[in-house]
């Protein structure tokens, strides 16, 4: 078993997540899919990120093996200072549990537990007190406190996933993961959820990184990283959502044009 190399300090003080030549494969042979092919990237600290790219370039690979969700077949991963390739299952769920939040596209809420009671749930588990200052704010920033009595099914599609990014910013974690977190919601919810996530890292200081295949969720990210058949082809920092747009197309005419 590989032991935890640490990330020199002065660099990981920036650094929230880092993969270094990261490959996964699926399956082997002819039928072997590169999911991931030689990734290398840091995450910034205090920052919003978006990863985008078309259906199949490996963004939901990336999310899961920076977030120790998956396993990666060659490469490198570190979580803030410590590596997680090599680590044993029950130090990384316990790194898990105690530095990284997740959205996810289905709210995945307790429906029996009422909307505050689901934003401490992963504390109590953890057998953690919340700081009440931080949960106020918390609650306070996605607009929340009229509705903590609430169970999931009294509160719409928008509120449950602001009941979910709450939940991801209660604990305070070294960084939070979504995966298409509007992606069940209109337009409208969906903005909502994207300004508090834009809230939760200005004003709170919070380190995101968002999966998404829509520009206009990603023109609220600080920088987007775009991948294609597993391999990081470009990064962009202050996108809008024409400029997002703009390159997604060239990559899908180039794309076209190598397949043609
Ligand atoms: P994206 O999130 O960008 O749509 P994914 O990361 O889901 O892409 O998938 C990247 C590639 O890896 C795709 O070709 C997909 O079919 C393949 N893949 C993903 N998960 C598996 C799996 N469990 N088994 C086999 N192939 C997989």
């Amino acid at each position: 078993m590989a032991t935890a190399v640490p990330i020199p300090p002065r660099v990981a003080a920036a650094v929230a997540a880092r993969a270094e030549t990261v490959v996964k494969a699926y399956g082997s042979g002819e039928t072997q899919v590169m999911a991931l092919d030689g990734v290398s990237l840091d995450i910034q600290r205090g920052a919003f990120t978006a990863i985008m790219g078309p259906s199949g370039s490996g963004k939901s690979t990336l999310m899961h093996c920076l977030a120790g969700l998956d396993t990666v077949t060659s490469g490198r991963i570190w979580i803030g200072s410590t590596e997680i390739t090599g680590l044993r299952d029950t130090r990384l769920t316990r790194l898990r549990r105690d530095h990284v939040g997740f959205v996810f596209q289905a709210f995945n809420l307790l429906p029996t537990l009422n909307a505050l009671e689901n934003i401490t749930l992963p504390m109590d588990i953890a057998g953690r007190k919340p700081d009440k200052a931080w949960l106020d704010r918390v609650i306070a920033t996605v607009g929340l406190a009229d509705r903590l009595r609430h169970r999931p099914n009294e509160l719409s599609g928008g509120q449950q996933q602001r009941v979910a990014v709450a939940r991801a910013l209660a604990a305070r974690p070294a960084i939070i993961f979504g995966d298409e977190p509007t992606g069940n919601l209109d337009s409208r919810a969906g903005a909502e959820i994207l300004g508090f996530l834009r809230r939760s890292v200005d004003e709170l200081g919070q380190t995101i990184v968002m999966v998404t295949h829509d520009p206009v969720a990603a023109a609220y990210a600080d920088r987007v990283l775009y991948l294609a058949d597993g391999r990081l082809v470009d990064d962009m920092y202050a996108p809008t959502a024409e400029l997002v747009l703009d390159r997604m197309r060239r990559f899908d005419v180039a794309q076209f044009q190598r397949k043609a």
